[in-house]
């Protein structure tokens, strides 16, 4: 399988110090970095991928696959949010990285066999990777081969992979390039998100301990209107009827 960016790779010699049209300044949780923008084209999934700053051999880099409801909606229910922030607080403190971020929701099956997983998991009290072999939907159809190109393409040589998934160490590794594992770990807020995370662990050898919950880092309920009513501003009266 191929990739293609939409931009011109910057060579081979110097990956980092090839501004574009896209170049811009980013700002987040105080801090500040530039960031450039290209698209990954592949044959199945897609996917956007963000160089933060002097981008150079053995900068850290993030392969993220979009999660709707962890990275948007910040549930509570995986981990996909938190390794995604964690991953971004670390690149923002270097001050340099990449995030490749895949269009590869629910394992590469789409959100609407996700939503069946999930619904499957909690009517017959099992896992999602057990939901999606009863609902006939492949445990995991995410390539990694397209991204790892991708990485090549840019000209990187080393890099440091955020992750705990060893498919895509072996991805990057297949393409050339000298890769060291970084680890995400991060503390499951939800019973749901450790089952989860324990599936991860047994079902595709995540490198991921023993978790115990803490519900202390999700968000509290009291932070949330309760269910069934809606906040409206001061002065604004909803409609009716
Ligand atoms: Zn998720």
């Amino acid at each position: 399988m191929t990739a293609q960016l939409d931009q011109t790779g910057p060579g081979t010699d110097d990956p980092g110090h090839h501004p574009d049209d896209t170049e811009h300044r980013i700002r987040r949780k105080g801090g500040e970095l530039t960031v450039r923008v290209r698209q990954l084209h592949d044959t199945s999934d897609g996917g956007t991928i963000l160089l933060f700053g002097p981008v150079a051999d053995g900068c850290l880099v993030r392969i993220h696959s979009r999660c709707l409801y962890g990275d948007v909606l910040q549930s509570d229910d995986c981990d996909c949010g938190p390794e995604l922030d964690k991953a971004m607080d670390l690149i923002q403190a270097e001050g340099a990285g990449v995030l490749i971020y895949l269009e590869q929701e629910g394992r590469g099956s789409g959100l609407i066999a996700k939503a069946r997983g999930l619904r499957y998991s909690e009517r017959h009290g099992v896992d999602t990777f057990t939901s999606y072999r009863e609902l006939d939907y492949p445990l995991d159809c995410r390539s990694y081969a397209p991204v790892a190109a991708a990485l090549r393409e840019l000209g990187l040589r080393s890099v440091r992979l955020l992750t705990n998934n060893p498919e895509k160490m072996a991805a990057v590794a297949q393409a050339g390039i000298a890769v060291e594992p970084v680890q995400l770990i991060t503390v499951p807020r939800s019973e749901r998100a450790r089952a989860y995370m324990q599936s991860k662990r047994e079902f595709r050898g995540h490198w991921l301990p023993e978790f115990r919950v803490d519900p202390a880092a999700a968000l509290p309920p009291d932070a949330l209107p309760a269910a069934g009513t809606c906040a409206h501003p001061a002065g604004v009266v909803p409609a009716t009827g």
